[in-house]
């Protein structure tokens, strides 16, 4: 193992966040954080000095103090960015994270222009997972999340914010080469990271594929390291994605995986129709407003 995400909840939370993180770069490891940003104490900057972490994901989740305070109860924008500007001036290496909702959509272009004023990239999302590893079996349930048509319409104006109309189109542009070959009426085995060169371990030592799967996992405190990971490869391995998806051509420009499909319908072979009905409208969108005279081979 070379890489390593520290994540949460929020990390900083741990009153032995500076020992454990120093322990673990100590040990060689190239280490992420994704964190709130709100908990950054001086004695975690100096630990970040003397061992800067490969990246620092910070969640913003609102680009004013009115909306950080409707979205998260809390007045922390003000804490948050001063931390932010602090680590940036620091020299780390930093990247936002913003999941766009209901709540803090007005801000979308605040987030992004704090982003392009500190020189650091923001990453939105619009497409909100159910939360089926705390809500049990309520399978394509997320409280207050947009409809598709919104979470679509809102994930372009987020791309509008970085990309040209060329670099739209040519994201949304099938060529020939582009077209993946149907394999048939069962779908493929899962092909990102989860379960194959990548693992999860929760706060109490469960092995999962990724973060999303709602499933127990293998605990690494009963059985072995190298027990736990076979079985969680094995588990990958049976996992099978929608035979729709895999003959898709427009799946490397899609969310939908297995733990997103899981989540959707509690089957990772069932087509997540809100992300599928999601793609196509962004697609739909990107060429109703950019797609006159502009034809695939112009983009490259
Ligand atoms: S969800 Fe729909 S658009 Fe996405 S890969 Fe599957 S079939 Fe294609
Ligand atoms: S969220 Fe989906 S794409 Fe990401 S690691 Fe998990 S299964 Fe793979």
């Amino acid at each position: 193992m070379l890489f390593l995400l520290l994540t949460g909840g929020e990390p900083f939370l741990r009153a032995d966040f500076a020992r454990i993180y120093t322990e673990l770069r100590k040990m060689g490891l190239m280490i992420s954080i994704n964190t709130n940003g709100s908990l950054l104490t001086d004695e975690l900057m100096e630990v970040f000095r003397q061992y800067p972490p490969t990246r620092v994901n910070v969640s913003l989740y609102g680009g004013s103090a009115q909306t950080y305070r409707d979205l998260c109860r809390n007045a922390a924008y003000e804490t948050v960015t001063a931390n932010i500007r602090r680590m940036k001036e620091a020299g780390l290496s930093l990247k936002i994270n913003c999941s766009v909702t209901p709540y803090n959509v007005q801000d979308i272009e605040k987030i992004f222009d704090f982003g392009k004023e500190n020189e650091i990239p923001v990453q939105a999302t619009t497409y909100m997972y159910p939360p089926v590893r705390i809500n049990g079996e309520k399978y394509g349930t997320a409280p207050d999340r947009f409809s598709w048509e919104d979470a679509a319409k809102y994930l372009v104006l987020c791309r509008e914010q970085y990309l040209t109309p060329e670099q739209l189109m040519y994201g949304i542009t099938q060529t020939e080469e582009d077209t993946l070959d149907c394999t048939g009426e069962t779908g493929m085995p899962m092909n990102c990271r989860a379960g194959r060169t990548a693992f999860w371990v929760t706060w109490d030592g469960r092995m999962l594929p990724c973060g999303m799967f709602p499933n127990e996992g293998y605990s690494v405190r009963s059985m072995k390291f190298e027990e736990a990971w076979q079985k969680v490869r094995d588990y990958t391995a049976s996992i099978m994605m929608p035979a729709e998806c895999s003959g898709c051509s427009k799946r490397e420009k899609c969310a939908a995986c297995a733990a997103a499909c899981i989540a959707e319908s509690g089957d990772s072979t069932i087509k997540p129709e809100y992300i599928c009905n999601m793609t196509q409208r962004q697609e739909d969108l990107i060429k109703q407003k950019y797609g006159r005279g502009i034809r695939s081979d112009e983009n490259k």
